[in-house]
This record gives C-alpha cells, sequence and structure tokens, in this order.
C-alpha cells in the first residue's frame, strides 16, 4: 500500500491511545453503555476538537462531525438518537473561526460534493460577507432549525439547544445568545 507509513502511524498512535485511556473508564462504558451529557455539532476541522476543547472524558460527548457544522437529514438522526434514546439533555452547535467550509461559501464555491455544505451555508448566511459574523450566522441558522424540528417532532426528544463559537488561535469559547 502506498501509504504503509500513515497506517503504521494510526496503528502506533491507537497504542498509544489505548495506553492513555483510562481502561476502568472504557470498561464501564462498554459494559454499562453512554451516558453522554451533551451533543455536540461541529466541524470535521482537525483543529476543533471537543473532547480536547471541553476537556470530556469518554462517554461525555455525543459527537456529530461534518465540515461546517451543517445541519442535515443524518445529522438530525444522530441528534434524535442521542436526545430521544440516550436522554442527552442538551446540544450545542459549535461553529469556529477560520472555517473552511464558511470561507468557501463565502467565497461562492460550489459544484462537487461540497456544494451540499457551501449551498447550506449560504442559505444560512444570506448576503453577510464578513467571516466572523457569517460562521455565527451558521450557527445560529443551525440553533434555529433545530429548535423547529424539534418543537415539531416532540418524539425527537426535548434537549436544550445554544449555540457557540470556538477561536482556533486563542481557544476561547464564546456562546451566542
Ligand atoms: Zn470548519
Amino acid at each position: 500500500m502506498k501509504n504503509d507509513a500513515l497506517i503504521e502511524c494510526l496503528r502506533a498512535g491507537g497504542a498509544r491511545g489505548r495506553a492513555a485511556e483510562d481502561a476502568a473508564l472504557r470498561e464501564r462504558t462498554a459494559l454499562q453503555g453512554q451516558r453522554p451529557w451533551a451533543i455536540v455539532i461541529c466541524c470535521s476541522d482537525s483543529r476543533v476538537i471537543p473532547e480536547r476543547i471541553f476537556d470530556a472524558k469518554l462517554g461525555e460527548l455525543f459527537v456529530i462531525r461534518v465540515a461546517g457544522n451543517v445541519l442535515d437529514r443524518h445529522q438530525l438522526g444522530s441528534v434524535e438518537y442521542a436526545a430521544a434514546h440516550l436522554h442527552c439533555p442538551l446540544v450545542l452547535v459549535l461553529g469556529h473561526t477560520g472555517c473552511g467550509a464558511v470561507g468557501a461559501a463565502l467565497a461562492g464555491e460550489s459544484g462537487g460534493f461540497i456544494g451540499y455544505i457551501t449551498d447550506e451555508i449560504r442559505e444560512a448566511i444570506g448576503e453577510e460577507r464578513d467571516p466572523l459574523r457569517a460562521c455565527e450566522k451558521n450557527v445560529l441558522h443551525a440553533v434555529e432549525r433545530l429548535k423547529a424540528e424539534f418543537a415539531a417532532h416532540p418524539e425527537a426528544g426535548g434537549a436544550e439547544i445554544a449555540g457557540a463559537v470556538y477561536d482556533i488561535l486563542t481557544g476561547e469559547l464564546r456562546f451566542l445568545e
């Protein structure tokens, strides 16, 4: 395989990760089930890692990652699973500064599979041209969609919904009202 060295990196990282993880907690969550207290919908960006941002352990966060933290049917299904079946009481939509997906939408990029994402972001941001404000609007758009879906489908769970933006430079988190 062309990427043997990278596969080896994954193998070695997997072994280090397993050794570093709390084995008792891993066994407890594996055997007794997960009880996450927050659902986090965030970008796939490699700098935005919810478990690190929130210093969370195994079993605490139910994370849905998709470029541009957009919301569509698969994400809604994941939210419903965690809210209605795992009784997770909180959903956080987490945007971030320097988001490539938001930048691509602002640049008018479309087409390809990426178009599924940029079209959704463009709908969220409208005429907004400021990257930070566009990021906030994209988060708030998902928050409003979730609120509307929960209101229309009570069986999908009644979790509280919040939005926030993570700054990839400073590591700061700002909740949106
Ligand atoms: Zn992003």
